[in-house]
């Protein structure tokens, strides 16, 4: 029997779910809890831009490097606090690379590989696919995979291209749509 492959919305976590921390003109995650609280937090609509996604019929996936356990910059228990603080936002599915540069993982983007094992594991069509990220490597890793790329416009991206650019994830729906 023929399966419909399915759409998907990827996510990047640093700089779209969560606000970056901003340092010398580069993001990053929040290293601690009091960092999370002072210069992170939840971006405005996160919730609802992934609500809206599903409800358009897409799947939602969070694709995250996050390499500063490994870098010995943030502890697993407050690592595991800040990731907590989305758990209420309905992804499908979670995929993070915790590998470092050194690491030479198959899944650290610009690597296409979270993306890859997604579209094994859920039979999504990638190229009928968008991920939505702040940086280079998110559109890079989205090109690898034959996806489309929608990169979260901030001062520190305003030189990296994109198939597409939203300023808030509010506009998420209409682009995707
Ligand atoms: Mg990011
Ligand atoms: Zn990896």
């Amino acid at each position: 029997m023929f399966v419909k492959k399915k759409r998907a919305v990827f996510f990047d976590r640093d700089g779209v779910i969560l606000k970056a921390v901003v340092e010398d003109g580069t993001p990053r995650p929040p290293y601690s809890i009091a960092e999370y609280r002072e210069k992170s937090g939840r971006m405005p609509s996160a919730r609802e831009a992934v609500e809206e996604v599903r409800r358009l019929g897409f799947l939602a996936i969070l694709a995250s490097n996050q390499p500063d356990i490994r870098y010995g910059k943030i502890s697993k228990e407050e690592w595991q606090w800040i990731q907590d603080q989305i758990k209420d936002i309905p992804f499908d599915d979670i995929f993070i690379c915790f590998h470092g540069r050194e690491d030479i993982c198959e899944c650290k983007k610009p690597k296409p590989g979270m993306l890859l094992e997604a579209a094994k594991k859920w039979n999504i069509a990638l190229p009928e696919s968008f991920l939505v990220g702040d940086t280079a490597d998110d559109v890079i890793a989205a090109a690898r995979a034959g996806s489309r790329s929608i990169l979260f416009r901030a001062e520190y991206n305003a030189s990296v291209g994109a198939d597409y650019k939203i300023s808030e994830l509010s506009k998420l729906p209409g682009t995707i749509s």
